[in-house]
């Protein structure tokens, strides 16, 4: 699934495209993936301009004039893809938006993605951007810490929790732990205050250094190019099961953390 570093790519590389664009016309050709947030029809954008594009956890902000906003989550499979990077194939092909001068299609083979329009001034209630918590970015550590010693389950779980913090997923979780030296398993409640501060730092650092390598593509995930992402070459722990950890050497290991496969080096995680 794409994650933070996916996401704010994907907004950032579409952005520097579409906007200031005129939408000609927009069709939705799954209804399944319409999310019922009682408002308006994708077919309502024609007409408005995109002015920009931001991200809100996983979610893709499209911000338009009159008053309009368009959100789609990506979900497991989900590509908005643009210009020459579209496909031939159109058999996953859910919805399209014409620009002025660019289409931008959306595919997704399991169709687990979510996409509406609503008023922007109403975009806070959204049933699932109002129950997001707050960004990695606009924590402190402090209040990073704080929020996570109310938590009475394992770190990686917690860290996985849109409620508390809004973004990281299975990778970066993984990452992010190994960069602070903290095992998965601990209780969150349990964690020392200074060890969740180093936490949040080595958040930010796994994040700012994954968008600047423009994600990570271990499943389906392509930026708004249609191309690879690079943090794959530069994963640590994640999916390196039995490969040696790049600090001591030793096997790192993989467990089932509630529900999640979750990797790890026992020795210098503690
Ligand atoms: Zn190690």
């Amino acid at each position: 699934m794409p994650e933070l570093p996916e996401v704010e790519t994907i907004a950032r590389d579409l952005a520097s495209i579409l906007t200031g664009q005129e939408v000609k016309r927009a069709k939705l050709i799954t209804a399944a993936i319409r999310e019922d947030c009682g408002y308006k029809n994708l077919s309502s954008l024609k007409g408005k301009c995109l002015n920009s594009i931001s991200r809100r956890g996983k979610n893709l902000i499209f911000h338009f004039s009159g008053n309009t906003a368009m959100i789609c989550h990506l979900k497991m499979t989900g590509q908005l893809l643009i210009r020459k990077n579209t496909r031939p194939d159109k058999k996953h092909l859910h919805f399209y938006i014409e620009f002025t001068k660019d289409k931008l299609e959306y595919y997704d083979v399991r169709k687990f993605g979510r996409v509406c329009v609503i008023k922007e001034n109403n975009l806070e209630k959204h049933p699932r951007l109002q129950k997001l918590g707050p960004e990695p970015f606009a924590l402190t550590p402090d209040l990073f810490a704080k929020l996570i010693k109310k938590r009475n389950k394992a770190i990686k779980t917690a860290l996985l929790d849109q409620e508390i913090c809004a973004g990281l997923g299975n990778i970066y979780a993984d990452e992010s732990l190994f960069d602070a030296s903290i095992r998965p398993t601990l209780k969150a409640g349990k964690i020392s205050t200074a060890r969740l501060k180093q936490l949040h730092r080595s958040i930010i650092k796994v994040l700012e250094y994954a968008i600047n390598n423009r994600g990570t593509s271990v499943d389906d995930y392509l930026d708004g190019f249609g191309q690879s992402g690079n943090f794959q070459n530069l994963l640590k722990v994640y999916g390196k099961t039995g490969q040696a950890c790049p600090n001591c050497g030793k096997p790192i290991k993989r467990i089932v953390l509630g529900g999640r496969s979750t990797h790890y080096c026992s020795i210098c995680q503690r």
